[in-house]
């Protein structure tokens, strides 16, 4: 039993950058997942053979924070990723009003975000497009990297769709200025600002387009200077920002702890080159000092 005929396709779970994400049970073992259906309307000749070695390497990558890629077939002019199931994702949380996330909580989103980021980065596999929704949430409190290479594989995510949108607000500002060789410090931005998110319970910096995101980046946290960010004036869309002054992070964070913010400063460092790594990230003293993580069973799931 192989392809479609190994799972019994359930109702539809949403529509993602890709195409339709529908549940499904494997008639072999019994196990719910998600298959992700893409279209392959725009590739005549079928996915290429980079792309299939790229979903391959996918499907080697075994880790507790990173989503299973179960299975992948072709059906019907489609390509179908067969991934775990997961209950919810962290965007749930976050706009739950109902849950309570205490500086204990937040710290365990945190060190299990960027386990699975520094496991991906250490195969030089980056996300590109990380999001509170991107962050699923398994029925034990486990969080879990989804979409881990698919824009790499499938090309830039379709801007036409409008939940795209909301991806703006995690880019880093050398995507931004249409930075093509960008490494893994883009995912470690994007993490800051989903950090940021759980601390203030709102999308940090809300941008209403691509030149609106950098003003407001750079409202926040300054505009960056030659000696801050010497790379940045030559890349392919730089302009020049009026100057604004940088705002003080205990400011922009009045409930967060020293060491909670000192880590939010380096990861939302300008210049890639000087940005902390993820494996750097979850070497900081943020996460040795107390509170201690909540264990991820003792999270409160969003109803
Ligand atoms: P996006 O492109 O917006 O990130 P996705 O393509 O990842 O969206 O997924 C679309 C929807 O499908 C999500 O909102 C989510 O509810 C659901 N979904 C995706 N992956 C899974 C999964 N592994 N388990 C359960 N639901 C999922």
């Amino acid at each position: 039993l192989y392809g479609a005929k190994r799972y019994i396709k359930g109702h539809t779970l949403g529509e993602g950058t890709y195409g339709v994400v529908f549940k499904a049970i494997d008639k072999v073992t019994n196990r719910t997942l998600a298959v992700k259906k893409i279209r392959l309307g725009k590739y005549k000749e079928g996915v290429n053979v980079t792309a299939l070695r790229e979903i391959k390497l996918l499907k080697e990558l075994h880790d507790p924070h990173i989503i299973e890629l179960v299975d992948v077939y072709p059906h019907k002019r489609n390509l179908h990723l067969v991934f775990e199931f997961m209950e919810s994702d962290l965007e749930a949380v976050i706009k739950d009003r109902n849950i309570f996330l205490s500086a204990a909580d937040y710290k365990s989103y945190m060190q299990m975000t960027l386990k699975g980021l520094a496991v991906c980065h250490k195969k030089w596999i980056l996300h590109r497009d990380l999001k509170p929704n991107n962050l699923l949430l398994g029925s034990n409190g486990q969080l879990k990297l989804a979409d881990f290479g698919l824009a790499r594989i499938f090309g830039s995510p379709n801007r036409r769709f409008t939940h795209q949108v909301f991806a703006r607000w995690y880019r880093a500002p050398e995507l931004l200025f249409g930075s093509k060789q960008y490494g893994p410090g883009v995912d470690v931005w994007a993490v800051a600002c989903i950090f940021a998110e759980l601390i203030l319970r709102r999308p940090f910096l809300q941008g209403s387009s691509d030149i609106d995101q950098l003003g407001k980046i750079f409202a926040a946290f300054g505009t960056p200077g030659e000696a801050q960010w010497p790379d940045m004036t030559c890349l392919p869309d730089y302009v020049e920002y009026q100057y604004s002054p940088p705002q003080s992070f205990r400011s922009l964070f009045p409930q967060a702890s020293e060491d909670c913010l000192d880590l939010l400063q380096r990861m939302f460092t300008y210049d890639p080159k000087q940005r902390i790594t993820a494996q750097q990230a979850l070497e900081h003293r943020y996460f040795r000092t107390e509170p201690a993580p909540t264990p991820p069973h003792m999270l409160r799931r969003p109803s």
